[in-house]
């Protein structure tokens, strides 16, 4: 019997049945059984949740003072946290991440909400000294209707990202999550509708991609896309998105580098890189999965990484002693499977896990796995896995590990470890990557822009410099003198 039915959609301030009679069946990951049901939004829906935030726009939501917009957006943070605990199991259900990585990254939404509550009142304009007899300023206001479409990996982390700056700034905002993964979306509908924000500021639709997406995509009354994904969707939507040049920003996958220097602190070095590798069983952008170490230590790497990705404890999501939960479906399990297969077809060599944990027979599990040796120029290394597969490469040279680690069509992580101060600034300088850590890995944050170089994406989320891709600039020039011009 499904868990939770979600009859009713929100949109414009209200619980809506859909006109068509589908129902988007979420499966719980680590029964393969269906656990929810939600009424599937189409078209017509589309189109009244762009009109009820259009008319948020004209009407009460511009009224609003931004320190009043900060206050609505502070109350939803901490009503997320008051129902932190619910929050955390729903999304590990739904996700099949681990309820100690759930509760974590519902905080942190909540964090990230706060964060933009603050920003709310302090998004200004600038005066600009054009000419002695004129006064010249800007004005940031809100681009319009936002669509955010969300991805099934970070369901609620992606949801406050895109909410937290573009309510900040003024905008509307539609959110459509990941079909596999609807149900927090919904929840937080109701904590929306509970901390009073005007109606047609938020709408929440869940749905598919190459459907509700698409449409938000080319709808003419959409202003800004703010996406999550892969880049083969970004490029579909920013197609789509060209009929009125919506503003898009894209944050898309990642193959990222990391580099383990002779000289590093090895022991931190190799707990960080093991986390940074197998975290949310590798469904994570900012993965750790080129792992390029120096020839010294490779070997002694390699033994430690391979003993300790066999006590990588595997299991039900909602069991405080997993470290990992299942893949969130079939389709990712299966890419997984298929790339392990391909890793030993081109002659990488296997160390650790390789297939499916032994006593596990229903979920969409897979063990921690190691390759060593791996060929940078190889599909394994190249491709994102999105699975807890870890290509390990040896290297001998700084110009040499910096070659490869840029040899990616993506940038959008990078960490090295070196107790060499100028070599790490002089690596960070020319790694092509939108976030270089040194001596930790990742470190992602409110005040931290994150986002890509090359197919990673376009644009940067988080830190003040996000606001940016929420407002546009209106600059104002006024006549002082007398003599018109
Ligand atoms: P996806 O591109 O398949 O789907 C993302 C969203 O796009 C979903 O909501 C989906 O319904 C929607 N969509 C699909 N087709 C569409 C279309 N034609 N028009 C409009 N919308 C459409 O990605 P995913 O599989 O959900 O997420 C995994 C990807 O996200 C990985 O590549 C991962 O690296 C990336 N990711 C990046 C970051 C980051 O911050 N850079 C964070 C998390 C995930």
């Amino acid at each position: 019997m499904n868990e939770r039915i979600y009859e009713k959609v929100f949109i414009g301030g209200e619980w809506v049945v859909p006109k068509g009679d589908q129902v988007l069946k979420s499966i719980d990951p680590s029964t393969e059984y269906v656990w929810a049901e939600i009424a599937l939004p189409g078209k017509a829906e589309v189109d009244m949740a762009v009109a009820a935030a259009r008319a948020a726009l004209r009407g009460s939501w511009s009224k609003f003072s931004a320190t009043r917009r900060g206050e609505l957006l502070a109350k939803l943070a901490n009503l997320i946290r008051r129902d932190a605990a619910v929050l955390a199991e729903l999304e590990s259900r739904d996700n099949g991440k681990p309820l100690r990585d759930t509760r974590g990254e519902i905080d942190r939404a909540a964090d990230w909400i706060t964060f933009f509550a603050g920003a709310a009142d302090k998004i200004n304009g600038e005066q600009i000294p054009y000419r002695p007899d004129a006064l010249a300023y800007t004005r940031r206001e809100p681009i319009g209707v936002v669509a955010a479409i969300l991805p099934w990996n970070s369901p609620i982390s992606m949801y406050a990202w895109k909410l937290g700056p573009a309510l900040a700034a003024g905008n509307a905002i539609i959110i459509k999550p990941a079909e596999q993964t609807s149900v927090t979306a919904m929840e937080i509908a109701k904590l929306i509708e509970e901390a009073g924000f005007p109606e047609g500021v938020v709408s929440v639709l869940p749905g598919y991609g190459a459907e509700v997406g698409a449409a938000l995509a080319a709808h003419p009354d959409v202003n800004k896309i703010a996406f999550t994904g892969e880049h083969s969707t970004a490029q579909q939507i920013m197609r789509a998105a060209a009929g009125n040049l919506k503003r898009c920003t894209f944050e898309c996958g990642g193959k990222s580098p990391h580099i383990i220097f002779e000289d590093a602190d090895l022991e931190r070095a190799l707990q960080v890189a093991m986390h940074s590798a197998f975290r949310s069983t590798g469904q994570s952008c900012s993965l750790g999965s080129r792992l390029f170490v120096q020839r010294p230590i490779y070997e002694r790497f390699q033994d430690q990484i391979a003993a300790l990705a066999g006590k990588i404890r595997v299991g039900a999501p909602l069991d405080p002693a997993t470290h990992i939960g299942p893949h969130t479906s079939a389709e990712q399990l299966a890419k997984t499977m298929k790339f392990i297969a391909l890793g030993q077809e081109e002659g990488a060599r296997l160390i650790a896990g390789g297939g499916r944990p032994l006593g596990l027979d229903r979920g969409y599990y897979v063990q921690p796995t190691v390759f060593a040796d791996v060929d940078n120029r190889s599909a394994l290394a190249q491709q994102e896995v999105f699975g807890p597969v870890l290509s390990m490469i040896p290297f001998d040279t700084e110009e040499e590990v910096l070659a490869m680690a840029n040899d990616t069509q993506y940038g959008l992580v990078a960490g090295l470890w070196t107790s060499d101060v100028t070599r790490a600034h002089r690596i960070a300088h020319q790694i092509e990557a939108g976030l270089v850590s040194v001596n930790t890995y990742r470190p992602v944050h409110f005040m931290l822009p994150y986002g890509g170089y090359k197919l990673s994406g376009i644009g940067r989320e988080n830190g003040l410099d996000v606001i940016n891709h929420y407002t546009e600039v209106k600059t104002v020039v006024v006549n002082l003198s007398e003599t018109p011009e």
